[in-house]
């Protein structure tokens, strides 16, 4: 349903988690893949690593350009670079709040800029964005982060309607808690991070959490020509943390 041959596609934050397994389930449907990452080391072939910052406009300016060469255009866009932050407004200072919004909203805005060019001259251009349920979502302890991702889901609304007549679509995914080294991370942090690893899954309306592979098949779903009739839509993979009116994390 879903052959991706012939088609070119970059992912930032593409060198872990979600990103990642985004990345590799493009490669198996047959993309040419570019990564761009603050850390690429790890990526290997068929993926094509870069090393970028996605706050830093001069280098995703560099690698989208080096990503169009090397793969010979760029069809499929999917920005999903993203870091954390805990806390209510009080606990995050200013530094804190331009730096997330900097890399999560911002760094979608500087990747797509550079890759505009680009996907007007494919006959296929998807722009993929990686959201999260705390866009719509009163998370406890994520101010900051719900913020971010808010204006993610906006931002993809908005892109969505000012490229629509150029044939450009862009839709995102709202993933719920997903099993990635972000959220190993988080619970590593933790007095019992096995006993709370359990107590995270019992939160979880189907008593697991989601696994980067099935984001990143929602991904890939949204990138491909099967969906040339989806735009300015958020899909949820969330194991039904929002539609079942479930507590969140
Ligand atoms: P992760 O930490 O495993 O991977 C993130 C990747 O982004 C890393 O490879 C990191 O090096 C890269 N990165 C970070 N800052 C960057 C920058 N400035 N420039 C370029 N690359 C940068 O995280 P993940 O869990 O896979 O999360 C990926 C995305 O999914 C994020 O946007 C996150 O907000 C979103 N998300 C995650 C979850 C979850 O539960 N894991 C849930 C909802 C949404």
């Amino acid at each position: 349903m879903t052959g991706l041959s012939g088609l070119r596609a970059v992912v930032t934050g593409g060198a872990s988690g979600i990103g990642l397994a985004t990345a590799r389930a493009l490669a198996g449907q047959g993309a040419a893949v570019a990564v761009l990452d603050l850390e690429p080391g790890g990526v290997s072939e068929p993926l094509l690593g870069l090393q970028a910052d996605v706050s830093d406009d001069a280098s995703v300016r560099a690698a989208v350009e080096q990503a169009a060469e090397r793969l010979g255009g760029l069809d499929i866009l999917v920005n999903n670079a993203g870091i954390g932050a805990v806390g209510t407004i009080e606990d995050n200072p200013d530094e804190q709040w331009h730096r997330v919004l900097d890399v999560n909203v911002l760094g979608m805005v500087r990747t797509t800029r550079a890759a505009l060019p680009h996907l007007r001259r494919s006959a296929h251009a998807a722009v993929v964005n990686t959201c999260s349920i705390a866009a719509t979502a009163g998370l406890p302890q994520r101010a900051l982060y719900c913020a971010s991702k808010g204006a993610v889901l906006s931002l993809t609304l908005a892109m969505a309607a000012d490229h629509v007549r150029e044939g450009i679509r862009v839709n995102c995914v709202n993933p719920g808690t997903a099993d990635t080294p972000w959220v190993s991370r988080l619970l590593d942090a933790a007095d019992d991070p096995e006993a709370e690893r359990a107590a995270l899954n019992a939160r979880q309306p189907l008593g697991r959490l989601v696994t980067a592979d099935e984001v990143a098949a929602a991904i890939v779903y949204l990138a491909s020509p099967a969906a040339a009739s989806v735009t300015g839509t958020a899909l949820a993979v969330d194991g039904g943390m929002q539609g079942l009116r479930m507590r969140p994390v």
